[in-house]
């Protein structure tokens, strides 16, 4: 059966995934979700043998549905290949009784490489099938990896440009080194003068600008996002929930049916969204778990109903990637617990956007039995980190360690026994400074540059190419703006 998308505030217009990967964003401000949640049509026993590839196609065919044949497993081809630093793509380990799905072996080492590897193909065949004759700028806001990856996705692909916003004070060194030297003549970096809730709801903002997209059209521009907003970048990512089930029935490590419980270090909500869309497919997921850093808006509303990101301190800490307050994926599960009531949604977003506030119906708590939230404190996370590797070896990163904890903490107060796969969401060297620190505080007042060296050495691994670039490479953009200033700077970018 064909899937078609609506908006989270108006199911009356459905459009096709094409379109919904075009627009990233509804004209009403919501976000697009399918009209129904399909099923995988494979069995787990035939994708037990399949390859990552194989698997992403089998997973994607089922949302993409105006996508041929041909132009999704050329879009996969493209995207899953000596990109990444091994052929299994995501592999799966297994530490101290838990199973890590590593997802940073891609391009940039962070997990935003699994679906943005593959969105500028999805787009770019997306603007073919609608007959888009407009070049297509890609606006971001990124907490550090989406940005990244995203250029390093988009960087001279034809009938492309990309604007990218980061905070200015708000992501590693590694993170801002890798964007301040990508090349590529369609790109462009700046650094915003505030967080990246202020980066996220600026970009948002100009999406929402119908006099703006006029004027852009005139140019012969258009807007498109590479944020988890756009559902080209949410698909991609059920690829790897499915692949890790399959993998652990591959390597007998459980029983055919088995359930298994899944534990996501969580900022926009994005990638455990992927989770529970995967568990919607048939993957026998119990548990969702998310994992919350010290900005633990989700812990709370996981708890009490109540989403309240007023007078909450933002929190700048080793995990800058889930610094958010305002999880923007949230609201396509809010939909969906709402019975997909558009109007009941649109209401509660208002809510947020005026008030800071919402909370929902009991009838909607019921719809969150199969979530479980936790949080790690930084001291909780740098301790994860410290102990792991001095009981088995395996170092891991900050934003994985905040999930490690939580999945810990969660088994011992529960006492559920059932495994855990933990989406392990970036490379350590990416923050090479809180990991050195953490495993040994002698390391606390080195600058993380000098550190990674002695990462290779202690983790016995290999330095990731991305950390080798980064290491000779030019600066090649300086752009910085305040945060009312992201349109003029937009503009001015483009030349309107
Ligand atoms: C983006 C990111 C996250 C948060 O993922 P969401 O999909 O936004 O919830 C976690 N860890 C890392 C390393 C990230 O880059």
């Amino acid at each position: 059966m064909d899937v078609r998308y609506r908006s989270t505030r108006n199911s009356e217009v459905t459009v096709t995934a094409s379109q919904a990967i075009l627009k990233g964003l509804a004209d009403d401000g919501g976000l697009f979700v399918p009209d129904h949640l399909p099923k995988l049509s494979v069995s787990m026993e035939e994708l037990k043998g399949m390859t990552y590839q194989e698997t992403a196609y089998a997973v994607m065919k089922e949302f993409l549905t105006d996508f041929t044949e041909e132009e999704l497993k050329n879009c996969i081809q493209k995207a899953y290949d000596s990109k990444f630093d091994t052929e299994e793509i995501a592999p799966l380990v297994k530490v101290d009784g838990t199973y890590f799905i590593e997802l940073f072996h891609g391009a940039t080492i962070a997990f935003k490489d699994m679906a943005l590897s593959i969105l500028p193909h999805l787009l770019t065949t997306s603007a073919k099938k609608n007959h888009v004759k407009n070049e297509i700028v890609i606006l971001t806001a990124t907490s550090g990896d989406t940005g990244k990856a995203a250029m390093a996705g988009f960087a001279n692909v034809e009938g492309t440009r990309i604007i990218v916003f980061y905070p200015k004070n708000g992501v590693s060194k590694v993170q801002e080194m890798q964007m301040v030297t990508q090349t590529g003549d369609n790109v462009d970096v700046v650094a915003i003068h505030g967080n990246f809730d202020n980066a996220q709801s600026g970009v948002k903002a100009m999406f929402e600008d119908k006099k703006l997209a006029e004027e852009l059209d005139k140019h012969g521009y258009q807007f498109s996002s590479a944020n988890s907003i756009n559902i080209g970048r949410l698909v991609p990512q059920v690829v790897y929930y499915v692949y890790a089930y399959a993998k652990l029935l591959d390597n007998e490590e459980i029983q055919p049916g088995e359930q298994i419980n899944v534990v996501v270090p969580t900022g926009n909500f994005g990638n455990i969204l992927a989770a529970y869309y995967a568990k919607n497919m048939g993957v026998p997921i119990a548990k969702l778990i998310c994992a919350s850093n010290e900005n633990k808006v989700l812990f709370d509303f996981f708890q009490t109903g109540v989403y309240d990101r007023k007078d909450r301190e933002f929190k700048l800490t080793t995990s800058p990637s889930m610094d958010i307050l305002i999880s923007s994926n949230l609201e396509r599960l809010i939909y969906q617990i709402a019975g997909c009531d558009d109007k009941k949604n649109a209401e509660l977003m208002q809510a947020l956007k005026s008030e800071g506030v919402y909370e929902i119906t009991d009838a909607m708590k019921a719809g969150l039995k199969d979530f479980a939230a936790g949080y790690a404190t930084e001291a909780q996370t740098a301790e994860t980190i410290h102990d792991v590797y001095k009981k088995t070896g395996y170092v891991m990163d900050t934003h994985t360690a905040v999930a490690a904890h939580v999945c810990q903490e969660y088994q011992e107060n529960s006492g559920d026994k059932t495994k855990c796969v933990v989406a392990s969401t970036a490379s350590p060297y990416k923050f090479a400074g809180s990991v050195m620190a953490a495993i040994d505080e002698k390391y606390a007042s080195v600058d993380e540059f000098d550190l990674l060296k002695e990462l290779s050495q202690v983790s016995n691994t290999e330095m990731p190419n991305a950390i080798k670039e980064i290491l000779n490479a030019n600066i090649l953009h300086t752009l910085e703006c305040d945060v009312d200033k992201m349109e003029d700077t937009v503009k001015a970018i483009l030349e309107l």
